[in-house]
C-alpha cells in the first residue's frame, strides 16, 4: 500500500505508529521529529529522579515486551533506551527524519486544483526551514500533550540573575551543590526532583499551590536471575505484565466506583504524612491535601514526604507575586533569596494554542476549534472536518492510573483498521461522522459528570472552562474492546472522491 503518510513525532506514539504501519504493509511513510533523536517525553524529561510511575513491564509495548527492566519503576534513561532498541529492532530508524519540526498541516483534499498540483495528495505539511510543503495523503499527529512545557508568566522573571529552567528542559550544566534552590510546583515531576535536589542543595524552597496526595511506591530491583527467568520463560513475562494491568484496572475502579475505599487510601496517605512530618505540626498541615484523593493524579513516592520534612526544605504555601534578581517574592511581601529557580509547573495539556497547526476542510485550524469548543475527537483519534488526519493521545484518551502505552496501541490498531478499510474500498478519505462524534463525546461527558476528577480541585485534566477533555472515563478494557470491534462504516465516512 503506497499511500503517502506523514507521522509527526517519534515518542511512544510515533514509534508505535511506524512499527504498525510497516507491519501493515504500508510502504510510503515518514516520521518527522523536531528533536535530534527518538524518545519524546523520555528524551526531554531527564531531570534528576525522572522515572515512570507506572510499572515498566506494563509501560512498554505489548508487541515488544522487555525482560530486562532493572526495577519496577524504571528511570527515564532506561525507558529511552528501550524505545531506541525498539526502533532498531523493527528497522524503522530509516523512516525517521530528525530536526524536522512540523509547523502546519493543511488539508487540500477539497481543492481539486491543489490536489492535481500535488499528485493527488490530500494534505500539505509545512516543516520549519523547508521552502516547499511536503505532500501526503494522511497526516498523523503523534506530538503528544506532554511535549509543550508550561512556564507561568511571572512578573520580573527575566530579571533573575541566576539559572532558571523547567524540569522538562533540565540544565545539567548548573551545579546545585551548596545552592539555594527554589522549586515551583508539587506535581508528578516535582515529587521526583525535590528529594534529589534536597540531597545536594544548601536549601530548597518549595512553592506549593496545592498539596499532593502521595502514596508509597512498591520499589523493587529485578535481580539478574529474575530477568533471565523472564527472558527464558516469555509466558512469565506476559503474566507479570497482565497482573500489573489487572492491578491498575482495579485501582481505576476504586477511584471511579468505590468512594469508601478511596477514604481508606486517604487515611493511609495521612498516616504516611504524619510519619514523615515527625512531630512537625506545621509540615503535617501543609502537606495534607484538602481535596478528594484522585481529583488530581495520585502520586507515588517513598522519598518525597521525607524530603519535604527535612529542616533545610521550606514549604511556602503563599502565592508568588514576582521574581526579582535575587529571588522569589510572595504576595505577603516576603523575599525568598535563592540562587536557582526550577519550574516544576507541568505541561500545556489542555492549552492547544501552542501545538502545531492543523487546518481542516472548512479552513479552520484545529487549535482555534478546540480552544473555543473544547478538545474532542472520536476515540481521541478522528475529528470531523479533518479528513485523513489522525491524532494519537488525543482528547479523552489520558489515564490517571494506567499505562498510556496501552491506549496508544489501541488507537494505532484502530487507525490501521481504518487505513486498510479505506484501501479495500479504494476510498480517498476517512473522516469521523459528525453525529457519531458528537454522540460519542456526549457519552464521555455524561460519564465524567460526578466523577472524582470533577470534584472541585484544579488540575491539568480540566480545560479553561472546567471541562475534562483529557481522561478516558471508562475502563481501558472498554477502550480496547470498542476500538477493536466498532463498525468502521457506522463511525467513519469513507469518501471515494475528494471532499
Ligand atoms: P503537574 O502535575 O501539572 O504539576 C504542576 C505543578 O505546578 C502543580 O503543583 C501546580 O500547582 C504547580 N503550578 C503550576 N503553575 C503554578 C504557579 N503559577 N505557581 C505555583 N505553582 C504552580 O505537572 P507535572 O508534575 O510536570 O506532571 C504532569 C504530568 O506529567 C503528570 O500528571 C504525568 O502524567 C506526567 N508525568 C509523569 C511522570 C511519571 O512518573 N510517569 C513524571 C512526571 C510527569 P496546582 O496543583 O495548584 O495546579
Amino acid at each position: 500500500m503506497d499511500r503517502r503518510i506523514i507521522v509527526c513525532g517519534a515518542g511512544f506514539s510515533g514509534i508505535c505508529m511506524a512499527v504498525k504501519l510497516q507491519e501493515g504493509g504500508f510502504t510510503n511513510f515518514q516520521v518527522l521529529e523536531a528533536a535530534d533523536s527518538v524518545g519524546g517525553t523520555w528524551r526531554d524529561n531527564h531531570y534528576p529522579g525522572a522515572a515512570c510511575d507506572i510499572m515498566s513491564h506494563l509501560y512498554s509495548f505489548s508487541f515488544y515486551p522487555n525482560s530486562e527492566w532493572t526495577q519496577t519503576y524504571s528511570g527515564w534513561k532506561e525507558i529511552r533506551q528501550y524505545m531506541e532498541r525498539c526502533v532498531d529492532h523493527y528497522g524503522i530508524g530509516q523512516r525517521m527524519e530528525f530536526g524536522k519540526e512540523v509547523l502546519m498541516a493543511t488539508y487540500i483534499g477539497h481543492q481539486a486544483d491543489q490536489v492535481a498540483r500535488h499528485g493527488g495528495a490530500q494534505w500539505l505539511v509545512q516543516v520549519k526551514g523547508e521552502e516547499a510543503p511536503r505532500a501526503c495523503d494522511y497526516f498523523v499527529s503523534c506530538a503528544g500533550p506532554l511535549s509543550r512545557i508550561s512556564v507561568p508568566d511571572l512578573k520580573g522573571a527575566s530579571s533573575f540573575a541566576g539559572p532558571m529552567f523547567h524540569t522538562g528542559r533540565w540544565d545539567h550544566s548548573v551545579p546545585l551543590e551548596g545552592k539555594r534552590v527554589a522549586i515551583i510546583g508539587t506535581g508528578a515531576s516535582a515529587i521526583q526532583v525535590i528529594p534529589e535536589v534536597a540531597k545536594v542543595a544548601k536549601s530548597v524552597t518549595v512553592f506549593q499551590r496545592t498539596a499532593a496526595w502521595v502514596l508509597p511506591k512498591v520499589e523493587k530491583t529485578y535481580s539478574g536471575w529474575y530477568r533471565a527467568l523472564l527472558r527464558w520463560v516469555p509466558l512469565l513475562l506476559w503474566w507479570s505484565r497482565f497482573m500489573i494491568y489487572v492491578r491498575q484496572e482495579l485501582i481505576t475502579l476504586v477511584f471511579t466506583t468505590f468512594p469508601t475505599l478511596v477514604q481508606r487510601l486517604e487515611s493511609q496517605s495521612k498516616r504516611f504524612i504524619a510519619k514523615a512530618s515527625n512531630g512537625s505540626e506545621e509540615k503535617r498541615r501543609l502537606l495534607t491535601p484538602t481535596y478528594r484523593m484522585g481529583c488530581k493524579r495520585v502520586l507515588l513516592s517513598n522519598t518525597y514526604l521525607k524530603a519535604m520534612c527535612q529542616d533545610h526544605v521550606a514549604i511556602v504555601p503563599t502565592t508568588i507575586d514576582r521574581i526579582d534578581p535575587t529571588g522569589v517574592v510572595t504576595v505577603d511581601g516576603t523575599h525568598h533569596d535563592v540562587d536557582v529557580v526550577v519550574f516544576a509547573t507541568g505541561f500545556q495539556v489542555t492549552d492547544v494554542t501552542t501545538m502545531h497547526g492543523v487546518v481542516g476542510k472548512h479552513g479552520e485550524d484545529i487549535r482555534s476549534v478546540w480552544s473555543s469548543h473544547g478538545q474532542s475527537a472520536l476515540y481521541g483519534t478522528f475529528a470531523h472536518g479533518f479528513p485523513n488526519f489522525f491524532v494519537l493521545v488525543g482528547p479523552n484518551t489520558g489515564l490517571g492510573t494506567n499505562s498510556i502505552v496501552f491506549m496508544i496501541e489501541c488507537q494505532v490498531q484502530l487507525i490501521i483498521r481504518a487505513l486498510k478499510a479505506a484501501a479495500a474500498k479504494r476510498a480517498v478519505t476517512i473522516e469521523a461522522r459528525a453525529d457519531v462524534e458528537v454522540k460519542f463525546n456526549e457519552r464521555l461527558q455524561k460519564q465524567l459528570k460526578g466523577t472524582v476528577w470533577l470534584s472541585g480541585c484544579r488540575s491539568w485534566y480540566l480545560d479553561k472552562d472546567g471541562k475534562n477533555t483529557t481522561l478516558w472515563p471508562f475502563s481501558t478494557v472498554r477502550f480496547w474492546w470498542e476500538t477493536s470491534t466498532i463498525s468502521l462504516e457506522k463511525h467513519l465516512l469513507f469518501g471515494s472522491t475528494t471532499s
